[in-house]
């Protein structure tokens, strides 16, 4: 078949590649000049599939309000955050504990499965996309503990290996943990762990292009036409802004499928053909740095993956740099640089490994993570004849982005997926608080 891809985030190059497996004739059409432009540039790239797991869940609100007042808030509101009233609203009513746990038992099965589908891939083709093995979560004090004791069972339930270390474990997993910060436990997920997602998507994209995949970049597509939603139209994204555009400039072709994976704009293109997609943009940042001293890295570095659990903030070791990362802004703005969050990311930095980065050269980046407000991503068949979705993958579209492109690779294939994706479907959508 002839299928069409919007979007060249980390879910629209693995699902371009797997449907390219499937022998489909794939184009791949994406505004930026290039693959991995928007949130898939520099999130923390964890894959923690042990820790992959809804935002809405009981109790989160209240932690949420709570934290607000604290300079380093996890969680924070921007000026429109008026505008994602009806998103949050759909966020609180999926907090039960029964629609997160079946959320969450998704999500993470979704998570192990891509796990599985990206070493294969990277095994098959020898990729080295600077990934490390073994995730630690920090937890500074005893109460931090406490609270993790339900989320420990939950992952043993589940059969994720998750060890519970004393700090002085923690400092043999990774040593150059500074000995200064107070640290209760961690909680180490030896199978969890991290690896570049742009560079991923780069290698993959060299792959997929001999394999027959084209890309067309420098191009925005247009809302779909509810009259024939497979003839996709497209113009020029180096269009000056606000230009009159008349039909001359629209170029067009027709697909047999058309599978949107558009990150937050995903929502715009399928209004037109009577799609409701409850996508917000929830901004975070990341502040990217060369090791200090590579050579004597092993003391001052990180060695892989670890999560600050009081101010939810990640520190990967991604080749020879250190990645920072963290913060949630809703009603937040792109071009928006908060002070206070970059300030958060250097002091939990500077907490557990400090000198270990040359911050005096560090970039920083922001990212709009394409959020759903109940959790899981959406991958599957839209209402609309031809048209599939593979989008809203939150905080966690690295971790979830090929085993995602598989699953929807077989159901386009009509063939039965992997993974169970009884809630991932865009119907539940329609009441993101019920469990049926
Ligand atoms: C600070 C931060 C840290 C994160 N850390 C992690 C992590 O550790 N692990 C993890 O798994 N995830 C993490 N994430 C989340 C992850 O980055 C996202 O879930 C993922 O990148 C989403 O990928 P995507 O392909 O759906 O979207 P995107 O990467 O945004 O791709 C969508 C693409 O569609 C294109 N597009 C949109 N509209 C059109 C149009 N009309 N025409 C043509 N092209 C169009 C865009 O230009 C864009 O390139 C993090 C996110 C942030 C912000």
């Amino acid at each position: 078949m002839r299928i069409a891809v919007i979007g060249a985030g980390i879910v629209g190059i693995t699902t371009a590649w797997e449907l390219a497996e499937d022998g489909h004739e794939v184009t791949v059409f994406e505004r930026r000049s290039s693959i991995a432009e928007e949130t898939s540039f520099a999130n923390a790239g964890v894959i923690a599939p042990g820790y992959v797991t809804p935002w809405a869940a009981p109790g989160m609100p209240a932690k949420v309000l709570g934290g607000m007042l604290s300079a380093h808030a996890a969680v924070r509101f921007g000026r429109d955050v008026w505008r994602c009233l009806p998103w949050i609203r759909r966020y609180l009513a999926a907090c039960s504990r029964p629609v997160h746990e079946a959320n969450r038992r998704a999500m993470q099965a979704l998570a192990r499965y891509s796990r599985e589908r990206l070493d294969n891939i990277a095994t098959r083709h020898r990729l080295d996309y600077e990934q490390a093995q073994g995730y630690l979560v920090l937890l500074r004090h005893e109460r931090d503990l406490e609270r993790a004791q339900g989320g420990i069972r939950l992952l043993q339930d589940l059969g994720t290996t998750v060890h519970v270390l004393d700090a002085s474990a923690c400092r043999t997993v990774e040593p150059g943990l500074s000995v200064d910060t107070p640290l209760r436990a961690g909680l180490h997920l030896p199978h969890d762990g991290v690896g570049n997602c742009r560079l991923f998507a780069h290698q993959l994209r060299a792959l997929a292009q001999p394999a027959g995949v084209s890309f067309r970049f420098g191009v925005e597509v247009m809302p779909l036409d509810p009259a024939e939603p497979m003839c996709l139209r497209w113009q020029d994204s180096a269009r000056p802004a606000g230009a009159p555009h008349g039909l001359a400039d629209l170029q067009d072709d027709r697909f047999d499928r058309v599978v949107l994976c558009a990150g937050v704009a995903a929502a715009r293109l399928a209004r037109t053909v009577g799609l409701r997609l409850p996508l917000v943009p929830v901004y975070g940042y990341s502040a990217t740095m060369p090791l200090r001293d590579s050579v004597a890295a092993f003391s001052q570095g990180p060695q892989s993956g670890l999560m600050d659990e009081r101010y939810k903030v990640a520190i990967t070791r991604l080749g020879q740099q250190i990645r920072v990362a963290g913060s949630a802004e809703l009603g937040g703005q792109a071009g928006h640089m908060a002070v206070s969050a970059q300030a958060t990311l250097y002091k939990v930095l500077q907490d557990w490994f400090p000198g270990g980065g040359d911050v005096s050269r560090a970039r920083l980046w922001k990212g709009g993570r394409p959020m759903l407000p109940d959790g899981p991503p959406v991958v599957g068949a839209a209402p609309v004849k031809g048209l599939w979705l593979n989008l809203g993958h939150g905080s966690s579209g690295w971790a979830l982005s090929c085993g995602s492109a598989r699953l929807l690779a077989d159901r386009i294939a009509g063939r039965q997926p992997a993974v169970d994706d009884g809630r991932l479907g865009y119907e539940r959508l329609r009441h993101p608080g019920r469990l049926d």
